[in-house]
């Protein structure tokens, strides 16, 4: 494991008897599971390069439970780690051995489908893809689509902030919740939001949008659901060059258009998917742009007809619009398995997820290609084109000597190179430990210890999702005087790594 977590303490570990026979106490029945070959299951998401058993699992399934388990490790300074899914591609997710993995997969119950407010009221374990099927017979859906949407939950995308396809013109997860009841470590249920637009005061809706589990654990999820849109089509675009697709993308923008969805694939993407679902992607060029236009019939043709033209005009080889929603499908379901088709051809990879101002494209996949070269290790690259968000997948083999370790460099030379263009380490999947060493990359020592100082006033212990997002665990009440007297460090029992 290149990433260094916590050191779990031995003193924790010696009282899990107890600690396993207190949650017993809170969770009756099935919902603790201590077992080693039991938790096997749970060791892992789906940055599976690190795996890592937890002291214990728990599965609750009423708030009052939540809120019971919280102060329990609260009180018994035990650390806690939420969990939804486990799809998180930056390990925000992975157990810790001295800490409880609190598990909300059995929160699954749709609450309420209120059309006239155009919302649904739902528990944190339904998957993402469960919303839309709870509201599609009315001819509504839930808009922010992960590609990982049959298996992700609504808990775990607030966590994330998470984004899709869809999410260029319907926005992220934080611009279609409306409120959430959350639970603080203490043990206090909060509600932020409901069924109204706006709330007074401090955004502290947004704030949690996105805050990786380290702040409280969401138990309930106000969501807006949107009208099916009458007409969707989507058009394939073949370039020569992927510099040619970057500008074809810029260029649809500037004309204010706004696709529903617009998305990119690169040569070795193309392949990997179309061997794999069989999508009729065109084989004999480097790039590929799937774009959608939805809405009237009538303004769909018409923006239509704008994209060929603007593609022409930067160079495009091919355009196919599809010519029926079944074909649309097939379009889309090429890049929404690009990830496992790319689990095809290589033994392992790694996905990375940084933001980039569009018009940097062609730069930043210029720099790709030589840090390729430099690592020798292959890219297979998906974007949300239109959100200048990448994906490149890095291929390896983890039992190859080294590979995983020179293909954890080439990914972070990768995010180094978004930031150093004005982007962003991460566009969806969240720092985790992922990209945890690489804050500082972005934020100064000032610009972090703000953040934890937010941290702080949620969870003072430092219990919730330690070794996530931070390089450096601080107290809260070391915040800002680190004072190193005669080499002796303040409060050394605290982890630094
Ligand atoms: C094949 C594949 C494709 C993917 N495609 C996309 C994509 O297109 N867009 C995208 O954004 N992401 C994508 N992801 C990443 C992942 O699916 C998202 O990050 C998703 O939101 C994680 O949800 P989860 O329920 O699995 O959360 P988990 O992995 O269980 O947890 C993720 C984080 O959320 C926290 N958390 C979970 N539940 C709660 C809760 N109830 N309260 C507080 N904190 C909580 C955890 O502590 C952790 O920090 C993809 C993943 C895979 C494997």
């Amino acid at each position: 494991m290149a990433i260094s977590m916590p050191k779990p303490s031995g003193e924790i570990l010696g009282r899990r008897a107890a600690i396993v026979e207190a949650l017993r106490s809170i969770v009756p029945g099935e919902g603790v599971v201590d077992a080693t070959n039991e938790m096997r299951v749970f060791e892992t998401d789906a940055l599976t390069a690190y795996r890592q058993l937890p002291l214990v699992v728990v599965l609750p399934e009423t708030v009052a439970q939540v809120a019971a388990i919280l102060s329990y490790c609260r009180e018994h300074r035990i650390p806690v780690v939420p969990r939804g899914s486990g799809t998180s591609l930056s390990g925000g997710s992975l157990p810790l051995e001295d800490g409880v993995l609190l598990v909300l997969s059995r929160f699954n119950r749709i609450l309420e489908v209120d059309l006239d407010n155009r919302c649904a009221v739902v528990q944190p374990g339904v998957t993402n893809l469960g919303i839309t099927r709870a509201v599609e017979h009315a001819g509504f859906y839930y808009a922010p689509d992960p590609s990982s949407q049959i298996a992700c939950s609504i808990g775990g995308n607030i966590a994330e902030n998470s984004g899709g396809v869809h999410c260029l013109k319907y926005g992220l997860t934080t611009n279609n919740v409306l409120g959430i009841e959350f639970v603080t470590m203490e043990g206090e249920v909060i509600r932020l939001g409901g069924k109204h637009l706006d709330s007074e005061g401090y955004d502290l809706l947004g704030l949690m949008t996105g805050s990786e589990g380290l702040l409280g654990v969401v138990t309930e999820v106000t969501v807006r659901i949107l009208q099916a849109p009458e007409t969707a089509r989507a058009v394939l675009i073949g370039f020569p060059t992927s510099e040619q697709a970057g500008e074809c993308v810029a260029a649809i923008i500037a004309k204010g258009i706004i696709p529903g969805g617009m998305e990119m694939m690169d040569r070795p993407a193309i392949h990997a998917a179309e061997a794999f679902v069989h999508a009729g992607y065109p084989l004999d060029v480097e790039a590929l742009l799937i774009v959608e236009l939805d809405g009237p019939k009538a303004e769909v043709d018409h923006l239509l007809a704008e994209v060929e033209a603007i593609a022409t005009a930067n160079g495009a080889t091919t355009a196919r619009v599809s010519q029926s929603d079944e074909e649309r499908m097939s379009f889309w379901a090429g890049r929404k398995a690009a990830f496992p088709a790319v689990g095809r051809i290589s033994p392992d990879y790694l996905c990375m997820d940084g933001t980039i101002p569009r018009k940097e494209l062609p730069r930043v996949l210029a720099g790709m290609k030589a840090l390729s070269h430099k690592y020798g290790l292959g890219v297979a690259n998906v974007f949300h084109a239109g959100d200048g968000n990448l994906h490149p997948l890095i291929l390896y083999d983890a039992s190859k000597h080294d590979e995983l370790q020179r293909a954890e460099d080439f990914g972070a030379d990768i995010l180094r190179l978004c930031v150093s263009v004005g982007g962003v380490l991460t566009g969806e999947h969240g720092v985790g430990i992922e990209k945890r060493d690489l804050m500082t990359e972005m934020f100064d020592e000032d610009d972090l210890k703000h953040q934890i100082r937010v941290k702080c006033a949620f969870d003072d212990r430092h219990l919730l999702n330690p070794g996530k997002v931070f390089p450096v665990l601080h107290r809260c009440a070391e915040l800002g005087r680190l004072h190193v007297h005669r080499g002796q460090l303040p409060f050394p029992e605290l982890p630094r790594f």
